[in-house]
């Protein structure tokens, strides 16, 4: 029987992590250990195809088990029979392999309408995952996927985000991230094969994105890159390449999630995102080192960018913060807040491997920053 792990209940927003074929899952592990204080994480399991897992969706290891026995029958059988019965094991494990992806696809619908059911949350799918989160994307379901990771996603590219995306909202997701690595092979193999799987929605979504690009479908050709079209109109697919990666390049290390998956899911843009954590970063390292005039140079910069979010800038967020309570800044307060902010997220960045420091580290999201920054400062 699949398993599934359910964290604490935070009150946090729900994350749910969905892993793919030959694997346990460990990489769900380690990412809600990284992003665990700012969500609620909870994993989708499935040991079905656990090992062997390639073979799995094209043939029935069990039934091919059989047809590899049928020799022995020598003994009672006649080889003509013997023969014939083997040939029928050998194509009964084709439609077989139908019966396991089923059993497969029933157990983790059921598991996402469990943790979903009550909210829509933000998924995690990898590989076999992907294609999985796809499906209940697909389908009418019980509950709602909002803001969608996909890595080393085997589900096609032509995948009909048209149609899904008619659909009114709560039923369909706010935004898709498809990370793309070109050279991820897992990815081509499922492509290639396409046709032997055991379900129609297989492709090679994480190895050439998701087709075509419209004004729906964003391709932003660098991790780092700001996507140009969304300055003019927000797309809620993405196609997010990233060249040198593999089919698992994500899971290595933490810093994957913080950079690129946080901001994501606040709603950011990633890489506005990562260039307003380098200034806060840059004006952390001059006061260090005592360079004050660079220290006044990027402090500046900080004022007036923002970090992908509805504020286009820091200075704006932080007014849109004193009005909450009812106050007007002045220049003198604004600097004093800015300061603030940047070291609160530098604070941050230094807790985020640092045990009990959970608090400090919901200060990676700019937003709470500013906050808690003014806060500080009304007293
Ligand atoms: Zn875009």
């Amino acid at each position: 029987m699949a398993t599934s792990g359910v964290t604490a209940v935070t009150g946090n927003p729900i994350v749910v992590t969905i892993h793919g074929i030959n694997s346990a899952g460990k990489w769900q592990e380690d990412v809600s250990g990284a992003l665990g204080v700012h969500f609620e994480f909870r994993t989708v399991k499935y040991r079905h195809y656990r090992w062997l897992g390639g073979l799995k969706l094209v043939a029935e290891p069990w039934v091919l088990a059989l047809a590899a026995a049928c020799p022995f029958a020598i003994l009672w059988l006649p080889w003509g029979w013997v023969a014939l019965l083997t040939i029928a094991l050998l194509g009964a494990s084709w439609p077989a392999r139908k019966i396991r992806y089923i059993c497969a696809w029933t157990s983790v619908r059921r598991q996402l309408s469990d943790h979903l059911r009550s909210a829509p949350g933000y998924v995690i799918a990898h590989s076999m995952g992907s294609h999985f989160a796809c499906r209940a994307i697909q389908e009418s379901s019980d509950f709602a996927l909002w803001r969608v990771i996909l890595v080393g996603c085997v589900a096609p590219e032509g995948f009909p985000w048209g149609d899904v995306l008619k659909r009114t909202e709560g039923t369909r997701p706010d935004a898709v991230r498809n990370e793309v690595a070109p050279m991820d092979r897992i990815v081509r193999l499922a492509q290639k094969a396409r046709w032997w799987m055991p379900y129609a929605l297989f492709g090679g979504a994480g190895a050439i994105g998701f087709q075509p690009i419209s004004a729906t479908i964003h391709d932003v050709k660098e991790p780092s890159e700001v996507c140009t079209p969304c300055q003019q109109a927000n797309g809620p697919i993405h196609n997010v390449w990233y060249n040198y990666g593999g089919h698992s390049s994500s899971f290595v290390g933490k810093a994957h999630g913080a950079i690129f998956w946080l901001p994501f899911f606040w709603g950011y843009d990633p890489a506005q995102y990562r260039l307003f954590h380098a200034l806060s970063r840059r004006a952390h390292i001059s006061m260090l080192e005592k360079k004050f005039d660079e220290l006044m140079a990027t402090q500046a910069r900080l004022h007036a960018t923002g970090w992908g979010g509805k504020d286009g800038s820091l200075d704006a967020s932080l007014r849109s913060a004193f009005a909450y309570h009812a106050v007007t800044p002045n220049a003198t307060q604004l600097d004093r807040a800015a300061t603030l902010v940047w070291q609160k997220i530098v604070n941050a960045q230094q807790a985020v491997d640092r045990k009990g420091a959970e608090s400090a580290a919901l200060c990676l999201n700019p937003t709470v920053a500013v906050a808690l920054a003014v806060e500080e400062i009304l007293g």
